[in-house]
């Protein structure tokens, strides 16, 4: 039976290990100081979980927020990478003692884990990473992840932690993920027009549901909004996790949510294991495959993509680089990893096994994208 509610979340026989994503608006107040009392409610709760035996993950924001006013700096801290960067470092460490302070008087051990992009995107630093959050969590300490704002530049950022936390999520090999936000989960169009409804359960992300993401970012502190947490929601689902949308402003923010039974959840769509799941949660594309018909119906049916059905190669991409495989319509329908420089893929686009040794000056490889190394989208 598939986790369809909030309820199945946080119920551990359900959910044996969650991921709790905290938005920086949850975190830091208007002023810029800590919402102190609704952390520790929060943290109450964390603890109360532990003790029914559900192990738990914390996604934290808030650092540059919370850096952004002890600097005085202008646009909470986001106007430039540099003023983003110094406030992380200065929020990350009272954001960090907070936690451990917190979740000490409730007897729990907290652990600090800032991450990049890069770490999870690297196959060995993922397993490392991987690793000390499983080991972590065995030894009953509440691992709080952050992405290491102030090291990532803008091409190798995260840049919102809802993706951050269905990639730890994956990480971790966590059941479920709960995004606290300061919305009530995903509307069927912008929040703000009359008549729109809360999607309570979404069972496949399709373009329909990625429509009613829009622009709907509220509270202008963090960076995620509506599209990063359906893009969460992909990444989550395609690994088997599912993942909650709720309102986490109340005090007890998951007892709140059950209460209200307002929340919009994912259900999980596949269960990619391992490698297949590290591929599938993959954010950075270095180009991109069109693929012919033929091909896109070959796919379905579980081949890899050969030569002979690409039509156009995007990008400069290396062989191990991720690639998305575009339909001719330019939807995508798989990503997965090259077996090809990008200029030798243009250089047998379009031909066949037999033509290829000519063109390459060796013998070719089984497919430019083998379906092992390959998850459909
Ligand atoms: N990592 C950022 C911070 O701690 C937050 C990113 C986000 O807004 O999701 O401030």
């Amino acid at each position: 039976m598939p986790v369809t509610n909030l309820t199945d979340l946080l119920d551990p026989a359900r959910c044996a290990r969650l991921v709790i994503k905290v938005g920086s608006a949850l975190l830091v107040g208007k002023d810029g100081g800590v919402r102190r009392n609704w952390l520790a409610g929060l943290v109450e709760e964390i603890a109360a979980a532990r003790a029914t035996g559900q192990e738990v993950v914390v996604v934290s924001s808030g650092a540059i927020a919370l850096g952004a006013a002890r600097l005085s700096l202008a646009r909470g801290g986001r106007a430039s990478l540099a003023d983003a960067q110094a406030a992380a470092a200065v929020g990350q460490i009272a954001l960090s003692g907070l936690w451990a302070e917190l979740l000490a008087e409730r007897g729990l051990a907290a652990a600090q884990m800032l991450v990049t992009l890069d770490d999870l995107e690297d196959r060995r630093r993922y397993l490392n990473a991987s690793a000390t959050l499983v080991h972590l969590l065995e030894r009953g300490v509440v691992p709080v992840v952050n992405e290491n704002d102030s090291v990532a530049t803008a091409e190798i950022r995260f840049g919102d932690n809802d993706r951050l936390a269905a990639r730890v999520a994956q990480a971790a090999r966590a059941d479920g993920v709960v995004l606290l936000s300061d919305v009530d989960g995903l509307y069927d169009r912008d929040p703000r027009e009359h008549g729109a409804t809360l999607v309570p359960l979404v069972e496949k992300i399709d373009a329909r549901i990625k429509a009613m993401a829009g622009e709907s970012s509220t509270s202008g502190m963090g960076s995620g909004g509506m599209t990063s947490k359906i893009q969460a929601a992909e990444i989550a689902t395609r690994a088997g996790i599912a993942l909650a949308i709720v309102n986490g402003t109340s005090d007890k923010p998951l007892a709140s949510a059950l209460q209200s039974g307002r929340s919009s959840v994912f259900v999980p769509r596949r269960n990619d294991a391992g490698r297949k799941a590290w591929i599938g949660g993959r954010i950075a594309v270095k180009g991109a495959l069109r693929v012919d018909d033929g091909c896109r119906a070959a796919l379905g049916k579980g081949a890899s993509v050969l030569a002979a059905g690409i039509t156009m190669v995007d990008g400069q991409f290396r062989r191990g680089d991720l690639v998305t495989i575009a339909a001719a319509d330019g939807s995508a329908l798989a990503q997965g990893l090259a077996e090809y420089d990008a200029d030798e893929c243009r250089t047998i686009a379009g031909h066949k096994a037999t033509e290829q040794a000519e063109l390459l000056g060796y013998a070719p490889r089984a497919a430019v994208v083998h379906r092992d190394h390959m998850v459909l989208l």
